[in-house]
């Protein structure tokens, strides 16, 4: 189902190009950079998420999240000219096919201010070990390349519910896996 927050988008799993969710909501500023949207659920959890890491003295902005089809279509264009189609292909979905599309995924930015340095912040760190408590997981890891059809993203997270989560978490699964195991 569309809206399910369990909803599989990957290589082979798309999403209609009008696809919108009707729950859309915005991230509250203080943990997102300029104006950025979540599906309900979503944008309640990160919330929770940023202001619980805030009171640690960790600082996770939300740089991007929920992304529609024509975005998509022309952010996926630029990575093909700039890379060659086939790096950009591991490092982005064509249009219809983004998990940003959902309005359930996430890229995050720690306080080196770098969302493709995420690794070395100590925000990924506290990431790691809490972001399945809120719900999110870890979409593309280290290593899963062959299942998940792309490179290691440590800034891109996924909000699937805290049930989901803790299982690919403690499991240590990605999404594909843990939709297998349940059917
Ligand atoms: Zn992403």
């Amino acid at each position: 189902m569309i809206n399910d927050t369990l909803i599989l988008v990957n290589k082979e799993n798309g999403l209609p190009s009008s696809y919108i969710p009707t729950d859309l909501e915005l991230i509250d500023h203080k943990f997102a950079y300029d104006n950025k949207y979540l599906r309900k659920e979503a944008r309640h959890s990160i919330e929770k998420l940023g202001s619980d890491a805030l009171s640690l003295g960790y600082k996770i902005v939300v740089v991007s999240a929920f992304r529609d089809y024509k975005y998509q279509h022309d952010l996926h264009h630029e990575y093909i000219k700039v890379k060659g189609l086939e790096d950009a292909q591991l490092c982005s979905a064509r249009p219809g096919y983004s998990e940003h599309q959902t309005g359930l995924a996430i890229d995050a930015m720690g306080s080196n201010n770098d969302y493709n340095l995420f690794e070395d912040s100590i925000e990924f760190k506290w990431m790691k070990n809490n972001a399945h408590k809120y719900g999110f997981i870890l979409r593309y890891p280290k290593d899963k390349t062959n299942i998940t059809g792309y490179k290691y993203e440590p800034w891109h997270y996924r909000y699937v519910g805290l049930k989901a989560a803790l299982d690919i978490y403690k499991n240590d699964l990605t999404l594909e896996e843990y939709i297998k195991k349940q059917t």
